[in-house]
């Protein structure tokens, strides 16, 4: 099915306007099936270099055209996706294995950034400002920053990526992305997209490869200057490290530790819904998902009693078969990070009351499955109560009291988004103040960002930076203050002001 949709079984690099052939490649896989989709190719330094000097060349022009004519380029974008949206969600489903339900609001949130961006074209606000000394104007004014690299991960293949290329085009930089390596295929039907839609060439370049060498090549390139990374925290602290000793501008989107808090005048079966959609959509690999439940004990037994009977009824495989809901786990690596965490949980001495298990039988064999799994009665310092598990694993954390509940909620290094369920306006208004995360849902699961917003985390999820939204505006561009003293005199500033 891949090769009638993708009629190739090779992916090239796109630079320069061109697709490059590359002498190594690496087989890309279905984890719903174990099955070969088609070939990346492992690229090396060179190929960066190459892709930098077009787009040096290439921003120099692309910056002198109007940004609303900038814009059109991506309106004609967001229409091709439109057409091509079911064709695009089917793809996505099969290299990184979400449902197509999924797959297809995350194919939404692209076409959305197209249009939002676009309109960013007839925006790009700067200020005028009065002036401190008479005849005198003053304004400042966003400006390109030149070549940009982005970075992007395998659990949002395409959604990521027009966060962060969109804006960088539209505010006039040449970009260089690299794809993961896991999921190729919506950066090659992108970039197609780019093409036709009359991108000039080198504005855009998708060079493949693996982290350790592409992208490596291109946080240490000098002409690159900045670098926009989603993905591990570790690979996150590495880059900003490389970076901050070259004085590279770099924005980072990292990992989470989200919850849902339960307060116990909460409506219990919408707050089920949402634990269920937040916790075990998309296999529980978003870096929104609630990991975390954090019950008022007032209500835990009922709660619990209620996500056992909605987990009983969750459905596991390919995701391209629409009846079902929850898709497989991207690779063996994260099949048994989650089968340690697993353990590690067991051995914390948390009950585990559902799931827990790699599901291996029948057709399950040619993937990645795991079991949706529940702990309960965890404490707020356990392992798996604090780190990442990238999985469809829950720690329940029973607490007395809302106070308790927003201490337990920021009592972890992440900060990226946080829930809570209640029905009372004082709650709900100091809730949103007190939840230290980049990110609050009021009787909603954790995950359901919309593009026009900032999306982000606070303390180790990031570092202070913001992908979509019009914040993500200010990743790819200077601020350049211009003073204009028409009193025909030198004024000095500071100075001749009395
Ligand atoms: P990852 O292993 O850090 O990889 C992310 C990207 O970085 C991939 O393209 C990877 O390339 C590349 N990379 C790896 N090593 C590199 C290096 N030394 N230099 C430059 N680039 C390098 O993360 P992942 O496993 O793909 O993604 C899952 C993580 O992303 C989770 O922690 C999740 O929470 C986080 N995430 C965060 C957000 C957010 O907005 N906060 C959104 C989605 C995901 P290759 O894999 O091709 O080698």
């Amino acid at each position: 099915m891949a090769q009638s949709l993708l009629k190739t079984e090779q992916l090239n690099n796109f630079i320069d306007g061109k697709w490059v052939e590359t002498n190594e490649s690496a087989a890309v896989v279905n984890p719903a099936n174990g099955e070969t989709i088609v070939n990346v190719p492992l690229s090396d330094d060179g190929s960066v270099n190459t892709a930098v000097e077009a787009a040096k060349k290439a921003q120099k022009e692309w910056a002198l055209v109007p940004a609303p004519q900038r814009a059109e380029v991506l309106l004609k974008v967001g229409q091709m996706m439109k057409e091509r949206k079911e064709r695009l969600s089917q793809l996505l489903t099969m290299e990184n294995g979400k449902v197509l339900e999924e797959a297809r609001g995350e194919v939404q949130e692209g076409i959305d950034m197209a249009f939002y961006m676009a309109g960013e074209g007839r925006r790009l606000f700067g200020h005028t400002t009065p002036a401190e000394l008479p005849n005198k104007f003053s304004m400042s004014q966003r400006f390109p920053v030149g070549v940009v690299g982005i970075i992007t991960p395998w659990n949002f293949p395409i959604a990521i990526a027009t966060w962060k290329s969109f804006p960088a085009i539209v505010a006039g930089n040449a970009v260089i992305w690299k794809p993961a390596t896991e999921t190729p295929i919506m950066a090659y039907e992108l970039a197609k997209i780019f093409e036709e839609a009359g991108l000039p060439k080198g504005v855009l370049n998708v060079v493949y490869g693996k982290g350790s060498s592409v992208g490596d090549a291109m946080v240490n390139h000098d002409d690159i200057r900045v670098i926009s990374f989603t993905g591990s925290n570790d690979t996150g602290r590495h880059i900003a490290s490389e970076c901050g000793k070259q004085l590279k501008k770099v924005s980072l989107e990292m990992g989470g530790k989200n919850a849902v808090i339960v307060m116990d005048d909460a409506d219990l079966d919408l707050a089920v819904e949402g634990i269920i959609w937040s916790a075990y959509g998309t296999s529980g690999q978003r870096c929104t998902a609630a990991s975390r439940v954090i019950v008022h004990e007032d209500v835990k037994e009922r709660l619990e009693e209620r996500l056992l009977v909605e987990i009983e009824k969750l459905t596991i495989g390919d995701g391209l078969d629409e009846a079902n809901k929850v898709g497989p786990i991207i690779n063996k690596a994260g099949l048994e990070k989650i089968q340690k965490y697993t353990q590690i949980g067991r051995e914390e001495g948390a009950s585990m009351i559902a799931g827990g298990y790699v599901l291996d039988e029948g057709d399950y064999r040619k993937g990645h499955y795991f079991a949706p799994t529940l702990f309960t009665d965890c404490t707020p310092d356990m392992r798996i109560s604090q780190e990442e598990i990238f999985g469809p694993v829950i720690s329940l954390i029973p607490v007395k009291s809302f106070e308790e509940a927003i201490e337990v909620n920021n009592g972890v290094t992440f900060g990226l988004s946080s829930s809570i369920f209640t029905t009372d306006a004082n709650r709900i208004f100091k809730a949103q103040r007190d939840l230290d995360t980049g990110i609050v849902y009021v009787n909603a699961g954790t995950t359901g960002a919309e593009i026009h917003l900032p999306f982000g985390g606070t303390k180790g999820t990031g570092n202070g930076h913001r992908d979509s939204g019009v914040q993500a505006l200010d990743v790819f561009t200077e601020w350049k203050a211009v003073y204009v003293d028409y009193s025909g005199k030198l004024q000095r500033a500071q100075i001749d002001t009395e």
